[in-house]
């Protein structure tokens, strides 16, 4: 997204030279590292949905908090939607191998406050994410200049939305998702989306979920629209600058 367009310059972490990123360390800069998936997101969204959004809020908070954004990974781990067409999914132990990898090089290379922004929120994704931040800095506790780490998904913000203007029960590719990606990148919207409220079994392990919500969709994307998604947006990006912010001191 937008890595040559020259419009994010001084964004993009691997844009710099060696130089300086030798000098962005030394400064304490904190990098973003945006977590996407490539995953079914009914017939009205693109696969890469969560990276779109994972990428844009990254890109937004970096801009506003002077921080550096790492090269996306565009893969995660999704369970419900695998059996779906287009779905791609990492397994557990690749995606908590490779973000070690990238938490730990970020490290080595001077850059000790990191945060991880996921678009994609399943269970054993985040799980993932969480094991392997933690990991990391349980390794570089004793080290001076301490490490952290902060793992969070932009639905953990965007959720905090639910219930007052939107659907307790909105979920993936529903009315906030939709939303969003119509303020984002509107020209990846292909038609309306249908409405679906899904009842999955709460304990059962099943081997087709989506049988349950065979449009791929749990939510109400019909009443999506980009002015609701910008303001979610924007409050995601704000709730995430004051992260940063925090994470500095
Ligand atoms: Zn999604």
């Amino acid at each position: 997204m937008c890595t040559n367009s020259g419009e994010n310059k001084n964004l993009w972490f691997d844009e710099l030279s060696m130089k300086e990123a030798e000098k962005a360390a030394e400064e304490g800069k904190v990098v973003i590292i945006p977590c996407g998936s490539v995953e079914e997101h009914g017939t009205h969204l693109p696969l890469c949905t969560d990276s779109l959004q994972a990428e844009y809020v990254a890109l937004e908070v970096a801009q506003k908090a002077d921080c550096l954004v790492a090269p996306p990974l565009r893969y995660g781990v999704c369970n419900s939607t695998r059996n779906f067409p287009g779905t791609l999914t990492l397994s557990f132990d690749s995606l908590r191998s490779i973000m070690t990898d990238i938490l730990e090089e970020l490290i080595r290379n001077g850059f000790k406050r990191l945060l991880i922004i996921t678009g994609h929120a399943g269970r054993s994704h985040m799980t993932a994410l969480k094991l392997a931040a933690k990991e990391v800095v349980t390794k570089h506790k004793n080290e001076a200049g301490k490490s952290r780490i902060i793992v969070c998904s932009d639905y953990d913000f965007a959720f905090d939305l639910k219930g007052k203007e939107f659907d307790e029960r909105d979920s993936h590719a529903g009315t906030i998702e939709t939303s969003r990606v119509m303020a984002i990148r509107s020209d990846l919207i292909k038609g309306k989306g249908k409405r679906s409220f899904p009842n999955l079994p709460r304990f059962e392990i099943i081997p087709d979920p989506e049988r349950y919500f065979p449009s791929g969709v749990m939510g109400d994307p019909t009443i999506a629209s980009a002015e609701k998604g910008q303001r979610i947006n924007e409050y995601i990006i704000e709730q995430i600058v004051k992260l940063v912010e925090e994470l500095k001191r």
